[in-house]
């Protein structure tokens, strides 16, 4: 029996997984913000009423918890350098809720949780090297190798959206480059997910759209909007391309948002296997099983490693 949170900006999920990987239970509540008492009493309440139904007898018995947020931590302190949860910044959050539930936790980047989700049960079951890519409100991503992480010296990794250099596939499309939040000046981040395809269909039609109805639009021929994805497919299977040429991994199952457009991935994998120096005779880039909940699922997993 495994506990798992994934910790995001508004909401926390709560599941509970069997050994198998089945999800027994789940629930979801708003995530405080305010103060880290809140936050900390938000997860012991959860984890408390779960004890009443899955727990065994005595403290060995208490399922280990895994966790999932959107940030990095701090691999000697395990102190939480960025996230979009103020209460738990600077905070060394699996030490600090592992003494106050009196049982093992551990703590990953979502887009980690991710991968790890898919190489152990989802679209890279049975691939040695699976990267996992999130195509959500930004851009991340995860490296799994024979079912680990690799990498981790400064707890940031996978961050395929961060220091490209864009801005000529931009200008070529009349698009001036913007300032990314990490202070590079021409990343994919800002234009390569759901909030970047949105700022696309503006930049090039002086029109807001919702990523939704773009895709929409898009499917329905609509010809600005099939501009729109032929300029995000241009930019992002651009960078996935360099990605391919240094990893050679075996598949690259997508998460986020836009996993759900089907056609749009299927895009993606066409321009990126077209482009790359190896030959690969599958589909590449794939929606993941777990798209939708893969960082709650990974998290689940994180006592196996
Ligand atoms: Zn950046």
């Amino acid at each position: 029996m495994k506990y798992a949170f994934d910790i995001g900006g508004t909401k926390i999920e709560f599941g509970v997984f069997d050994d198998h990987g089945t999800i027994l239970h789940r629930h979801k509540v708003a995530t405080p913000l305010e103060d880290r008492d809140s936050f900390i009493n938000a997860i012991l309440d959860l984890v408390l009423k779960a004890d009443q139904t899955f727990a065994g007898d005595g403290i060995a018995a208490l399922p280990p918890v895994g966790i999932s947020f959107a940030g990095g931590l701090d691999p000697e302190s395990g102190a939480v350098i960025s996230a979009n949860v103020p209460p738990i910044k600077g905070w060394p959050i699996g030490a600090g809720l592992s003494a106050v539930l009196h049982r093992p936790v551990r703590v990953e980047n979502d887009a980690d949780c991710f991968a790890l989700a898919e190489a152990r049960q989802g679209a890279g079951e049975n691939h040695r090297t699976v990267f996992a890519i999130i195509l959500g409100t930004g851009v991340g991503g995860g490296i799994v190798v024979d079912g680990h992480f690799i990498g981790g010296r400064s707890g940031i990794r996978g961050e395929w959206g961060h220091g490209n250099d864009i801005s000529g596939t931009l200008m070529r499309y009349g698009i001036k480059a913007r300032q990314c939040g990490c202070g590079g000046a021409s990343c994919l981040d800002p234009w390569g997910a759901a909030r970047g395809l949105e700022r696309l269909h503006t930049a090039l039609h002086d029109r807001d759209l919702s990523s939704q109805d773009i895709t929409r639009a898009w499917r329905a021929g609509n010809s600005d909007a099939l501009k729109t994805i032929d300029v995000f497919v241009d930019l992002v299977a651009g960078q996935l391309r360099l990605m391919v040429n240094v990893l050679d991994p075996d598949i690259i199952p997508v998460g986020g948002g836009l996993a759900a457009e089907q056609g749009l991935i299927a895009r993606l994998d066409a321009a990126v296997r077209a482009s790359v120096l190896g030959r690969y005779d599958h589909a590449l880039v794939v929606p993941g099983h777990f798209f939708a909940d893969g960082g709650l699922r990974g998290a689940a997993l994180l006592h196996d490693l």
